[in-house]
């Protein structure tokens, strides 16, 4: 059994694509314009105030305060989408699923993601933790800590240009994991822009929505990128973990067998 901290085994699902060193990042200009990005002011107002404030336990943290860029392997099959930074973790931190403390979300979705194959650490806890993903890039659809972390239905539709935007930059996206029902219906509010889906798929753990077979499959019609399988997974919020409505087991059904299966596939 791999000790905590020690790297994991590439996976081996598959043709990946070959050729030049991972990007292990957007542009600069790209992430450059989601972090100075203003258009929410009420987030705005928010996450300001709480990197002013601090939580006693981070007092002597600077917190990043700003909107939150995705992170991860921009030339991975895979995209993990969240639903927005942590008040005192992402928002803290500036990077997704990082610093919200130890057993949270951050940890336990990396935990799955290293148990799967994914990730070479099963913690997130700050961004120079030398946690690398591989295949995957996570992002959230809305970039600023809402207030109870509930974003109004006009942020999410705001911000989702974000993640049009780092679309056109994973040229290699197969499958999106959708963690939780906001996030399922914020990918599907995206894919409305450019075609309808109907009836719109309901949201569970381990759905697995198919696009469309044959040339509607393949990039154009405003699509960046060959149309990714979805799959939905319960978020790992301490509210689901806790209460194991959420546990390990189901991570790793997500992570290590469909995820894999879909990754073969295609
Ligand atoms: S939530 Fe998104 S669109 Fe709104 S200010 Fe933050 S980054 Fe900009």
């Amino acid at each position: 059994m791999r000790r905590p901290g020690t790297p994991a085994r590439l996976p081996r699902w598959g043709p990946r694509p070959a050729g030049k060193a991972r990007r292990l990042r957007i542009s600069a200009q790209l992430h450059a314009s989601i972090v100075a990005c203003e258009r929410c002011p009420r987030l705005r107002t928010y996450c300001q105030g709480v990197a002013r404030d601090k939580k006693r336990a981070y007092r002597d943290d600077t917190y990043w305060g700003r909107p939150v860029p995705g992170f991860g392997d921009a030339d991975g099959r895979v995209l993990l989408l969240g639903l927005a930074p942590a008040a005192h973790g992402a928002n803290r931190t500036g990077r997704v699923f990082t610093g919200d403390g130890v057993g949270g979300s951050g940890d336990f979705l990396m935990s799955a993601l290293n148990r799967a194959g994914f990730a070479n650490l099963p913690t997130s806890h700050h961004p120079e933790d030398g946690l690398r993903l591989h295949d995957v890039y996570i992002a959230a659809a809305v970039r600023c800590a809402p207030p109870d972390n509930k974003p109004a239905r006009a942020e999410i539709t705001t911000c989702l240009d974000h993640l049009d935007a780092e679309l056109t930059q994973l040229p290699n996206l197969r499958v999106v994991v959708a963690l939780g029902r906001i996030a399922w219906d914020a990918w599907f509010q995206l894919m409305a822009r450019r075609e309808r889906v109907m009836p719109r798929p309901i949201f569970g753990h381990a759905v697995v929505w198919h696009p469309p077979s044959g040339p509607e499959a393949s990039p154009g019609k405003g699509w960046p990128i060959a149309k990714p399988t979805i799959v939905g997974a319960f978020h790992p919020s301490r509210q689901n973990t806790n209460t194991r409505k959420l546990t390990p087991a189901m991570y790793d059904q997500v992570f290590g067998r469909t995820l894999p299966e879909l990754l073969r596939a295609r």
